[in-house]
């Protein structure tokens, strides 16, 4: 069985084994040593051990290979002029998409109206954290010890470093050279340490959704299904519908193909609620089963990993309509022009780990005049819909990466229409039959 295979069959095992966990659980005519060794030698144990592991060894990569690939992609690009039209570029299509993702959102949530029915149960209660000022936001991008930067993984103040590192490079003549063909070496043996990581996905993947889905109840979900389901529609719509078109609008490629590829990717995101821990797979995705150069996509995939967020936007959307309409407030245009634009700069400040996305929706709630507190009623079903949103924010950052690529001449389009390139383990065409 092919690696994506057993990547996406350990996904719906894991799903299958935890629901029933939970079932079995919940059931009176289970014997209290079953239920302590499900509870404390299955969920609290192995699946706790593994998954945790697992998550640990996806997130050790992120910061050599960020740091690795964007050098390698900016010293190719450095002195070719294309650098900065190509980051512009890329930071409009981020936002932009983003931008598109709060609308649909927002259109659907009014159409629907989730909010319109549920009643107000007793008093939500919910602190948010005050967000930090703009000012220092900005500053904070620029690093003033790249070594600090990276030990507390500091994506942005990364990027930054990187990108001035690898321009520097292409600009410091023979010695240069010699550095730059040092960062190519360690990219192909840092993308040797994803490769040698995913053959034991499975494992991770199967590990954490089985002790999420144990303790996960779906009574949650029947409370707030109007609104859990007019985000998971909106979201799916976004990533099946718009960014098919963008890709066949600005670069004529098959939304197939890019998709059929982004299975195995989605599995990581779903499983992680993280764009952060799923980068390294995002990233050989993109460059080796989709033909975008890692001059482009060592650029686009850590930049929107860490500031393109369009599902997050989605949940904040449709999250803002629904609470004002649960607290019975009336939100003008104006009200939802601020949404877009809070929606959208939330999206840059979202760290790419579980969950930062409600917490930013703190921001967006406050520009638009809306309780905070109503935060609480949707915390319930939030981790599901994160694990949703996680796998369509990474879905954007390749949509967008394949495009730059193809407007500037940097993606193998051979590669890109192959559907078995860059494709771990036994491929199928190669498979002797021994008989
Ligand atoms: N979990 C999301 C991500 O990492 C962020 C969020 O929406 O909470 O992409």
């Amino acid at each position: 069985m092919s690696l994506t295979n057993r990547i996406l069959l350990a996904m719906v095992v894991g799903v299958l084994t935890g629901s029933l966990l939970n079932l079995l659980l919940h059931s009176a005519a289970v014997s209290e040593g079953l239920r302590l060794f499900i509870t404390d030698f299955l969920i609290d144990g192995l699946f706790d051990v593994v998954g945790r592991i697992f998550i640990a060894s996806l997130k050790l990569l992120v910061v050599p290979l960020v740091l690795v690939s964007l050098i390698c992609g900016s010293s190719s690009l450095g002195d070719s002029a294309r650098m900065g039209p190509i980051a512009v570029k890329t930071l409009a299509f981020y936002l932009a998409t983003t931008a598109i993702a709060v609308s649909l959102a927002l259109f659907f949530a009014v159409l629907v109206g989730p909010g319109n029915q549920v009643e107000l149960v007793g008093e939500a209660s919910y602190r948010a954290t005050t967000p930090p000022p703009l000012a220092d936001v900005l500053v904070d991008i620029f690093p003033s010890n790249p070594f600090r930067a990276m030990a507390d993984g500091k994506m942005l103040q990364i990027i930054v470093f990187a990108l001035l590192f690898g321009y520097a490079i292409s600009h410091a003549g023979e010695q240069g050279r010699r550095i730059a063909s040092f960062f190519r070496d360690m990219e192909a043996v840092v993308m040797k340490m994803v490769e040698i990581l995913m053959a034991l996905a499975p494992y991770g993947v199967f590990a954490l959704l089985a002790r999420l889905f144990s303790d996960m109840g779906i009574s949650a979900i029947v409370d707030l299904a109007s609104y859990f389901f007019t985000v998971l529609a909106v979201l799916i719509f976004h990533a099946l519908v718009v960014y098919s078109l963008l890709l066949r609008i600005f670069s004529g490629l098959s939304p197939r193909m890019l998709l059929q590829k982004m299975r195995p990717v989605w599995a990581f995101a779903f499983s992680t609620a993280s764009s952060g821990a799923t980068l390294p797979i995002t990233l050989r995705t993109v460059e080796r089963r989709m033909g975008v150069h890692n001059s482009v996509a060592g650029f686009t995939i850590p930049l929107g990993a860490t500031i393109n967020m369009d599902g997050t936007a989605i949940m904040q959307g449709v999250a803002t309509v629904f609470i004002a309409q649960v607290y019975g407030v009336d939100l003008s245009a104006a009200a939802f022009l601020t949404v877009i634009l809070t929606a959208t700069l939330a999206s840059i400040g979202t760290a790419a780990v579980p969950g930062v996305g409600l917490i930013t929706l703190a921001m967006v709630l406050e520009q638009a005049g809306l309780p905070v507190e109503g935060i609480a009623l949707i915390i319930g079903v939030d981790r599901l819909l994160d694990m949703v949103r996680t796998a369509v924010n990474v879905t954007g950052d390749a949509t967008v990466s394949v495009i730059i690529g193809k407007t500037e001449n940097q993606i193998d389009e051979a590669v890109f229409l192959d559907p078995v390139a860059g494709q771990d383990g036994p491929r199928e065409e190669q498979v002797v039959p021994t008989a």
